[in-house]
C-alpha cells in the first residue's frame, strides 16, 4: 500500500510512527498515548499504527488486538501517577508553543490521583459525530465521583435535548 498525501499530513500517522506523543502503551496493532489536552486525568488515546477512519475499517487482527490495547492503556492508566505525568507534559519541547490550559486545570483537580471509579470509552465514528482528525483514535476516558454534577446518562449527553430518559 502506498502511502497517500493523506497520510503524510495525517497527526496520528506522525503519532504511530514515534514522531509526536511518546507511546505509552503498543502492541502490535495500536500504540497508546496520553492526550495533550486531558479532559480528566488520565485521558488517554488508543490509535491503530496503520491510517484507519473508521472502527468499522479494522481487520479481523486489529479487532482482536484493540481490547488488548484496552486492557494494556487502562493499566497504564491506573499505575501512572499525574502529579507527575502533567509538569513532564508540560515541559516537553514539541508543545512549547501550546496552550497548557488544559493540562493546569486536570492538575487543580481534587481527584487527580485518586484513581478511576469508572471509565468513558469510544471514538467519534464520523464527522457528523464529532471526529476532527480522520484516524481512528479511541477516547479511554477515566471517570471520577464528582467529576461531573450528575453523570447520570453518560454518553447519551452527546444529545443533551434528548439524554435524559429519568421519569419525572
Ligand atoms: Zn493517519
Amino acid at each position: 500500500m502506498s502511502s497517500s498525501a493523506n497520510e503524510q499530513n495525517c497527526y496520528f500517522c506522525r503519532v504511530s510512527g514515534g514522531l509526536a506523543d511518546p507511546f505509552v502503551f503498543e502492541n502490535r496493532s495500536f500504540v497508546g498515548i496520553f492526550d495533550t489536552n486531558p479532559v480528566n486525568p488520565g485521558h488517554a488515546l488508543v490509535i491503530p499504527r496503520r491510517h484507519v477512519v473508521s472502527i468499522f475499517d479494522l481487520n479481523e487482527q486489529e479487532q482482536g488486538d484493540y481490547f488488548d490495547a484496552l486492557y494494556g492503556i487502562r493499566q497504564v492508566i491506573e499505575t501512572t501517577r499525574f502529579a507527575d505525568l502533567y509538569p513532564g507534559m508540560m515541559a516537553r519541547e514539541d508543545l512549547r508553543d501550546r496552550p497548557m490550559d488544559h493540562i493546569r486545570r486536570v492538575m487543580s483537580l481534587p481527584f487527580l490521583d485518586a484513581g478511576p471509579d469508572a471509565y468513558t470509552i469510544g471514538n467519534n465514528d464520523g464527522r457528523e459525530a464529532g471526529r476532527s482528525i480522520d484516524h481512528l483514535h479511541v477516547i479511554v476516558l477515566p471517570r471520577y465521583n464528582g467529576d461531573v454534577e450528575n453523570p447520570r446518562g453518560g454518553i447519551r449527553n452527546v444529545i443533551p435535548d434528548r439524554a435524559n430518559y429519568q421519569r419525572r
